[in-house]
């Protein structure tokens, strides 16, 4: 059901008005706005004629109507609409109602109203802070597409999963085929640089940590991570929940990671998920 709500500012009440608008009988604004119930509110708002007072402005879903069809538009089941005097006492004010829609008249009344100065400075302390930023290896830090194209040209990787697996996680493969993707490398460089500790996390397994190190410090002058976390040799989870495991670790090791850099959208979506901002640095539908 849509609704309709009025507030305290135009009710002259207590308490705003909320009004449920059945969208078959009033279809539009300007229907619902003659479908007020309470006479004396209807007639604060409207005129004899029926037509809206010019003091108001009205929103469906916190976008201007006179933006849209104005009074002719339609509202749609689940709608919520909103009157609002045209300069409004402060914390009516929707989200999306910007200097621009207002008139020359009423510009300099709402910015009176503004309670901060303008020429209040602004706390940027938040610039300061050092992170713990993670990166993902495999798609992120590491091209893998030259591996992957091998692993597939020699298996069909549903018919021969096992082998298609062997072959792409084996040591050699990834010593002679990956390479750095190197604005993801130049990144973890500039962060570093300025601070940051990097964390590397991987679904790789444990014993894939020599050749991991060796491409991390050899082939990206990464020698100076803060770790390097990895899947345990037997685990088979998904990516995702392994990685969501490692948080838990590397939180249990203080540190306490804000920002991520990955590939993966089920892995995105995780570190999103756990509070952790992500970056997503290449499609990762796979
Ligand atoms: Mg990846």
């Amino acid at each position: 059901m849509a609704t309709l709500t009025v507030p305290k500012v135009l009710t002259h009440k207590d308490s705003e008005m909320k009004q449920e608008i059945d969208t078959k009988e009033t279809p539009t604004v300007m229907k619902a706005l003659q479908s007020i119930e309470d006479p004396e509110l209807r007639t604060r708002l409207l005129k004899a004629s029926g037509d809206p007072r010019e003091f108001l402005n009205v929103y469906i879903n916190g976008q201007n109507v006179n933006h849209k069809q104005g009074l002719q538009t339609q509202i749609k089941k689940d709608d919520q609409m909103y009157v609002l005097p045209a300069i409004s006492g402060g914390s009516d004010v929707p989200p999306t109602l910007s200097l621009s829609n207002l008139t020359d008249e009423q510009r300099p009344a709402l910015l009176q109203r503004m309670t901060r100065p303008l020429n209040t400075a602004v706390n940027n302390e938040f610039l300061k802070e050092k992170e713990d930023i993670i990166f993902d290896v495999d798609g992120t830090l590491m091209d893998i597409s030259e591996r992957l194209n091998l692993c597939d040209a020699m298996y069909d990787k549903n018919n021969r999963r096992d082998t298609w697996w062997n072959l792409f996680l084996d040591d050699k493969m990834m010593m002679y085929l990956d390479q750095p993707n190197k604005d993801v490398v130049k990144m973890a460089h500039r962060l570093h640089k300025a601070g940051h500790n990097i964390l590397v996390c991987s679904a790789r397994n444990e014993r894939h940590r020599i050749t991991t190190l060796w491409q991390l410090n050899k082939l990206c002058k990464m020698d100076w991570i803060k770790g390097l976390w990895l899947r345990k040799d037997n685990d088979r989870s998904p990516d995702n929940i392994v990685k969501r495991e490692m948080l838990k670790t590397i939180r249990s090791q203080g540190f306490n990671p804000a920002i991520a850099f990955d590939d993966r959208n089920s892995v995105v979506n995780t570190w999103r998920s756990l509070g952790v901002q992500c970056y997503q640095v290449r499609e990762g539908g796979f």
